[in-house]
């Protein structure tokens, strides 16, 4: 195969990035805009080892599962990359990525079995972000915008909406728009660090209706303060006038970013209307909400997710149960009125003062919080008998990379009769389920669950149980983890 070949390629699947997959003399090929099941002559544009990188040359037969991309910019944009497959065709291409990756990298067999299928949204699966931030810059004419960086360069493409976040961004957008040109206020340039307005930033409390508006800024404040309030006011009070469910603004923050720095919020907020706090729940849970704070980002799916989290930790009342990687303490929280004793932790300081603000908010005394590396924290509680060293259940919701091995160790001496694996990345999740089955826990069953439609994400909550009369084997590592990390390590350039 060589550069500028064209092929007539099937495309059989579809990666995590959402280009579809196919085959030529049985080397794989990564095709930009296609989905499973078109049939697509393809152009070679750069050809590795192992695989190839091609670009669709022309559609022959497309697949019945494409479907029109609601978004106008959802190919620029690169957020949603798989919008323009239907939502069914969606879930079931994440679903099957979990069985296999538990087949092929964790060696669990008999997956499907297992597996108690995906929690895809039930509404439309749109307007699901409780967060947003848009960038405000130039667009390629010089003049102000608020959109998104098109690829590759510093301009903002603008935008008037996102389909992904709640309707009233767009009445936001606008409103931060007009008072940019009424009060001539400056953006930044990246190029030159110039410039005064960064980033709009959103949060809107879903159950609670209440609203935050950040504007980070190269600078101390904001001119004509007076009319961006009246401005903001204007656009929530737009949006209710013919919105079901009304909304709030209930805080207006400031936050100051003077770095020439890719990173979005500064250090330093400031508030100029209301709280400098939000508030808003998962399940019956409060959560206090800061322009710095993590969040779950679609709520009524976390919801989802670790209630079924909850259903497989099986609680009575009389558990000790670990939160490992807690954040804030959402699934802490979640499970704290249903065990014994709940104890998190977690890497991030601000999110365990978080966490233990929230418990307090709730009013849960049976929580204790941690900082610092989990492999770390457990490990030294654990070898010196301390308060936690005995668990009935411990949850993982771990990072990308999966779990550290010395905390799996660890997990597996502490021998809780139950580990619920939550995870956002179902090739880890398997590598460690594998780990962990030489440790004495078997996989007994497992839910996907969409938080991010039209992403190539997927998140999955398993129940791992002790095996009885077991001894646990020796490890050995055998995971085909090199496809994985292959495609994610070399990445197509185009
Ligand atoms: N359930 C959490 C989110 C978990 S995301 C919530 O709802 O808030 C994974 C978390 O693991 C992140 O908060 C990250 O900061 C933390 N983390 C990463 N590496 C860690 C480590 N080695 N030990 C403890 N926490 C870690």
């Amino acid at each position: 195969m060589n550069k500028n070949d064209i092929y007539q390629i099937k495309i059989e699947d579809i990666s995590e990035e959402g280009m579809g997959i196919g085959h030529v003399d049985g080397m794989a090929v990564f095709v930009k805009d296609t989905v499973t099941g078109d049939l697509a002559d393809v152009k070679i544009v750069k050809v590795m080892k192992n695989y190839a990188f091609g670009r669709l040359e022309k559609l022959i037969e497309a697949s019945d599962v494409r479907c029109e991309a609601k978004c106008p910019v959802a190919r620029q944009c690169g957020g949603c990359i798989i919008q323009h497959m239907n939502y069914s065709a969606q879930l079931d291409m994440k679903k099957s990525r979990v069985i296999n990756c538990l087949k092929r990298i964790g060696k669990v067999e008999n997956a499907e079995e297992l597996c108690e299928g995906i929690l895809g949204m039930e509404e439309e699966p749109f307007h699901f972000r409780n967060k947003m931030q848009f960038p405000i810059g130039l667009d390629r004419e010089g003049r102000a915008a608020i959109g998104f960086y098109a690829q590759r360069t510093h301009s903002i493409i603008p935008i008037d909406n996102c389909l992904t976040g709640h309707p009233v961004n767009k009445n936001i957008i606008a409103a931060v728009k007009q008072y940019i040109d009424e009060c001539t206020v400056g953006v930044y340039d990246e190029e030159t660090g110039k410039g005064l307005l960064r980033h709009l930033i959103t949060r809107v409390g879903f159950a609670t209706g209440e609203v935050m508006v950040a504007l980070v800024v190269n600078g101390d404040s904001v001119p004509n303060k007076d009319k961006l309030l009246e401005l903001l006011g204007g656009a929530v009070d737009e949006y209710n006038a013919s919105a079901e469910k009304k909304l709030a603004l209930k805080s207006v923050m400031v936050n100051i970013n003077k770095q020439k720095t890719n990173r979005i919020i500064g250090f330093e907020s400031k508030c100029i209307f209301g709280e400098d706090h939000i508030f808003d729940y998962i399940g019956d849970v409060k959560f206090r909400i800061s322009v710095e704070s993590f969040f779950q980002i679609n709520a009524y799916q976390t919801e989802r997710l670790y209630g079924r989290a909850l259903q497989y930790a099986k609680l009575s009342g009389e558990e000790n149960v670990w939160d490992m990687y807690c954040g804030i303490g959402t699934i802490s929280l979640f499970l704290a009125g249903k065990a014994k004793e709940v104890y998190g932790v977690e890497i991030v300081p601000q999110a365990i003062e978080d966490a233990k603000q929230n418990a307090e908010l709730n009013g849960f005394s049976n929580t204790s919080f941690y900082v610092g590396k989990a492999e770390d924290v457990v490990t030294d509680i654990y070898s010196t008998g301390g308060q936690g060293s005995k668990a009935d259940v411990i949850v993982v919701d771990p990072p990308r990379k999966g779990c550290d091995e010395k905390l799996l160790e660890t997990i597996s001496s502490m021998s809780p009769d139950r580990i619920v694996y939550v995870s956002c990345n179902p090739a880890t999740l398997a590598r460690d389920v594998q780990i962990l089955s030489r440790k004495g826990y078997e996989l007994k069953k497992f839910t996907a669950c969409d938080m991010f439609p039209h992403s190539g994400h997927v998140e999955v909550v398993s129940l791992l149980q002790k095996m009885s009369n077991t001894r646990p084997k020796a490890i050995t590592l055998d995971v085909e983890m090199e496809d994985y990390y292959r495609i994610k390590g070399d990445r197509m350039n185009d």
